[in-house]
């Protein structure tokens, strides 16, 4: 090869060299750039991550010193929560889910007088054991183990009441147990002491307030009996001298003597009465009663005063009213007396009225019975109106200074009202007059049958002044359907013929005779005529009677002589004869005749005036009287003297009314004879006490003074056929 070939071929290798270097130097100065460029973005990381490990090195710093004061604040918070736990005086203790101690405070641990084991830790069965064991706990009655059982159920039941325990020294601790959400027992023990040492005080204080109240009402009682007993005999003695000759002073200082007497035994009735109540003893004894019959009582009662003082007193009750209700009678009654007595004390002139009506209330049969005693009186001034339900308040004024009274009657009025869940209430105004009500609400024992009424029903004609009486009978009338026509005493009968005429005293003295007969034959239904008067002048009035279709009706009159006459309308009407001869008085039996023996009457009694004012009042009788000094007396007479009436005073020396009673009960027994009628005859006033004495074998019960009338009306009515009639022949 050609020298020049062999350089050709050198300059090529060469160049080719040449151009391989410059591409891998190329190529290096590239791969440089990558890796410088790569290396300024590791050197930008790193710069980044140790700033990010600078700000977290911060924060940890941060965490650390949060979570060291965090600590210091719990520590904080635990040693105050502990100081607080450890001030208090109540126990507090933590349990877990074990029912072993995690806590416990001071005066939880105390009772058990530094005992090591008792710390957290120990287990709850533990801790009774200890207190059982130790006795730290008053465990009463009860065995240690009872007791343990008792607490632990209680301890594990889902719910538990607190629960008191009295430790060894007297200490009284509530323990309230609590079970968390976690299922940890928060177990509290207040020291209770002082609240119960209180209530026991307080407990005693009332015992010994009861027992001073209890002692006083009975020896209220006690010296009421004693103080009735002797004004018994003055005020019977005072009544036995006003039917002997007087001279009109004696007479004077008879009643006198008698009627203040009356006014000193109602005023130790409601002394007695207010005892009673304020030591809540008053209580109710309800039976079946009529209350018609009641009102009637208590207007009979106060009838003779109303008509000294020329006041009419009336009564208008809802004639549908139910004839008996369940109640206590002698209490509505002493109600009633009280606020008619009062209307009647406080008019001089005009009227009082009773009115009485009946609502139906409820589903059982009950009724809202309604009752307002109205007068034309004196009136109470409206400031005075609430105060006089007070105990001893009255209207002190110049106008009825003058009137008697304790002004106890509306205080125990009003209690016994409330005791029966009533009302009472006033309605009065100065000068005018007054309207005391009240309603209770009775079950009704006996609906009032109404009379069948006649197909014509008019019209009646009322004849009279117009007054309360014809208002009450027209509403009578017209409520059961009767045409009613009014006439003043000026006018005449008019020509129509009247079913039926009613008049009063005043009406019947006016009425034309020749009218009456004139009316009656001029047709075939003769007119009744019925004369309204009160009790004491109708037996006048009857005397003046000689036609049998005149009646005469007492006033107020009861539903059941209206109803009476009610049936004589359609008897007439209906021109049904009611012939037949009026029966005569009851005549003595063959028995009865002279020749029979006496009656034979025993009188237990210890009390000898008592004895004198009781013979003086049978004197008039014929009949056989013994008297026994006490009670054995009594059943040794019973015995011997086989009386036919037995009167026996309650209140005696050794044996009593009541044993005495009881024994001879026992004895009719034994000997198989037939029941004596025994009459208790006694001083106490207290309400209750009848039923009490009753209870006992007795009859029948009268309060002293003594009242001829009911003693008479015992004598009569209980005189056997095989004795003679007691009362002397005419
Ligand atoms: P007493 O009648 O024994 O004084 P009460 O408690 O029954 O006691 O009555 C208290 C007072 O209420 C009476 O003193 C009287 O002032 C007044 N009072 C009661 N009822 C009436 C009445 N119907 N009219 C006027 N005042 C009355």
């Amino acid at each position: 090869m050609k020298i020049e070939d062999i350089l050709a071929q050198e300059r090529r290798a060469r160049m080719a060299a040449e151009r391989l270097l410059a591409q891998k130097q190329a190529e290096l100065s590239d791969a440089n750039r990558v890796l410088s460029k790569h290396a300024l973005s590791l050197s930008d990381e790193i710069i980044e991550t140790r700033e990010v490990v600078e700000e977290i090195k911060g924060e940890n710093t941060q965490v650390r010193a949060d979570l060291e004061k965090a600590n210091k604040e719990v520590v904080i918070a635990k040693r105050r929560l502990w100081d607080s736990l450890e001030t208090i005086e109540d126990g507090f203790a933590v349990f877990d889910q074990t029912d072993r101690m995690i806590a416990a405070n001071t005066a939880y641990l105390e009772p058990f007088d530094g005992l090591q084991c008792v710390a957290p830790g120990i287990h709850y069965t533990e801790i009774l054991n200890i207190a059982t064991e130790e006795g730290i706990v008053d465990i009463g009655d009860l065995r240690p183990l009872a007791w343990r059982d008792m607490m632990l159920s209680r301890w594990r039941a889902p719910r538990r009441d607190p629960h008191v325990i009295r430790l060894w020294d007297g200490t009284y601790i509530k323990l309230v147990d609590r079970r968390s959400r976690d299922g940890d027992m928060v177990s509290l023990g207040l020291n209770i002491t002082e609240t119960i040492n209180y209530q026991t005080e307080l407990k005693d204080a009332r015992f010994r307030a009861e027992a001073a109240s209890r002692a006083k009402s009975a020896f209220l009682a006690n010296m009421s009996h004693e103080i009735r007993t002797p004004m018994n005999g003055v005020v019977s003695m005072a009544e036995l001298m006003a039917e002997g000759d007087l001279d009109d002073e004696q007479r004077l200082y008879v009643d006198t003597i008698r009627t203040s007497g009356e006014a000193l035994l109602s005023i130790i009735n409601d002394v007695l009465d207010y005892s009673k109540i304020e030591a809540a003893k008053l209580s109710l004894h309800p039976e079946p009663f009529d209350l018609e019959a009641i009102l009637l009582e208590v207007v009979t009662l106060l009838q003779p005063s109303a008509q000294e003082k020329g006041v009419k007193l009336c009564v208008d009750l809802d004639i549908l009213m139910p004839s008996k209700f369940m109640g206590d009678a002698a209490r509505i009654r002493q109600v009633l007396t009280n606020l008619i007595g009062n209307a009647l004390k406080f008019t001089h002139e005009g009227h009082v009225i009773i009115r009485a009506i009946g609502l139906p209330v409820g589903e059982d049969d009950q009724q809202r019975v309604h009752i307002t005693v109205e007068d034309t009186g004196i009136g109470i001034p409206d400031e005075m109106q609430a105060h006089i339900f007070g105990e001893f308040n009255q209207v002190e004024d110049e106008r009825n200074r003058k009137f008697e009274g304790t002004g106890l009657g509306l205080a125990i009025t009003k209690q016994i009202v409330e005791l029966m869940k009533g009302e009472i209430w006033v309605d009065s105004q100065e000068g005018v007059g007054s309207s005391f009500g009240f309603h209770i609400t009775l079950p009704v024992e006996e609906h009032i049958t109404p009379p069948s009424l006649p197909e014509k029903r008019g019209p009646v004609q009322l004849f009279m002044e117009p007054g309360l009486d014809r208002t009450i009978l027209e509403k009578r009338l017209s409520s059961l359907g009767f045409q009613t026509e009014l006439s003043d005493l000026s006018d005449t009968l008019p020509a129509t013929k009247p079913l039926a005429i009613f008049t009063d005293e005043k009406g019947w003295r006016c009425l034309q005779q020749e009218q009456v007969e004139a009316t009656s034959k001029s047709d075939a239904v003769t007119p009744l005529v019925f004369i309204l008067c009160p009790p004491h002048s109708a037996q006048t009035i009857s005397n003046e009677i000689s036609a049998p279709d005149i009646h005469v009706l007492h006033t107020p009159v009861l539903r059941s002589a209206f109803f009476e006459a009610v049936n004589q309308f359609r008897d007439q009407v209906e021109s049904i004869c009611a012939s037949g001869e009026p029966s005569a008085p009851d005549q003595p039996t063959e028995e009865q005749s002279i020749n029979a023996r006496a009656m034979r009457v025993l009188a237990a009694e210890d009390n000898k005036t008592n004895q004198l004012v009781f013979s003086k009042l049978v004197k008039t009788l014929d009949i056989e009287l013994q008297f026994a000094n006490n009670g054995q007396e009594a059943i040794d007479l019973f015995k011997s003297f086989d009386p036919d009436l037995v009167f026996m005073d309650i209140s005696m020396p050794e044996v009593d009314g009541k044993e005495a009673t009881r024994r001879i009960r026992a004895y009719e027994k034994e000997t198989g004879l037939d029941r004596t009628r025994i009459v208790a005859l006694t001083a106490h006033a207290m309400t209750g006490d009848a039923e009490e004495i009753m209870s006992h074998g007795l009859d029948e019960h009268l309060t002293k003074p003594l009242k001829k009338p009911a003693i008479f009306d015992e004598i009569l009515t209980n005189c056997p056929k095989a004795a003679r009639c007691p009362l002397p022949e005419s």
